[in-house]
């Protein structure tokens, strides 16, 4: 048994049919696919460690069985400079899931490296009854919310399609470089979604997978959140 695989066993044995995003992010390392370094802190003490270790700013969020959304609850608070704000944002962000959902269970805050602000872009995939699980494509914000602009195709896809899809969302000028925004990394895109073709393609138990957002720079990339629903 690969390690995805051991990571589902323990997601069931749980109960449970969606991954936290440490779960998430640990399945997406085992495929290469690039995330924030991140530590699931027990206490204050050792959150300010963690941060210390991963070097502001920081990101701290709740990790929680019974929350989803983690920005709906105040859960997820950014750029935090020094030890004095991860203390600070530690007890606010407890202080506000528990004024929101007092009966969450809480598993900790994860501590994370905060990724400099780029293009945006997602990468999912959905399982198709019929066609069996596809990879889509879209760049993040308004493009995907209002306009979704998002493309598709059937997984496995070749590093031709791969290529293909970047290139036919309208929004796709932005990805060579727009006013403040830098030319973005158009291979390591290409590389994620080979990826995330090939993890759906070896766990066909995934119903769902949401990379959302991944910052894009002129060299590399990095997935902020991302979550992973089984059958
Ligand atoms: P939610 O469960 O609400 O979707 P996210 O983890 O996506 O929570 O966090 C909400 C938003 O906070 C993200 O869409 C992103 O804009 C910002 N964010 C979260 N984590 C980071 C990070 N490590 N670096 C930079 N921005 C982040
Ligand atoms: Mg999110």
């Amino acid at each position: 048994m690969d390690k995805t695989e051991k990571i589902f066993m323990e997601v069931r044995k749980a109960g449970r049919n969606y991954l936290l995003e440490t779960e998430a992010k640990s399945v997406c390392m085992e495929y290469g696919i690039p995330v924030t370094k991140f530590k699931l802190a027990k206490s204050e003490v050792e959150a300010v460690k963690f941060a210390e270790e991963i070097g502001y700013p920081v990101v701290l969020k709740i990790v929680s069985p019974h929350i989803l959304h983690k920005s709906d609850v105040g859960g997820v608070i950014v750029n935090l400079k020094d030890a004095k704000d991860v203390r600070d944002a530690y007890k606010k962000i407890l202080e506000n899931v528990k004024k929101h959902k007092a009966d969450a269970k809480i598993e900790g805050i994860l501590v994370q490296e905060m990724a400099p602000t780029s293009t945006e872009v997602i990468v999912g995939a959905v399982k198709d009854p019929q066609f069996g699980p596809a990879i889509m494509f879209g760049i993040g914000g308004i493009f995907v919310e209002v306009l979704k602009d998002v493309t598709f195709r059937i997984a496995p896809i070749t590093e031709e399609e791969a290529r293909e899809m970047i290139t036919e969302v309208k929004a796709y000028p932005l990805l060579k470089g727009y006013r403040n925004l830098p030319p973005a990394d158009i291979n390591t895109i290409v590389n994620i979604l080979l990826k995330t073709s090939k993890l759906v393609m070896e766990h066909q138990e995934i119903k769902e997978l949401d990379l959302n957002p991944i910052m894009v720079y002129e060299k590399g990339a990095k997935t902020v959140d991302a979550r992973i629903i089984l059958e």
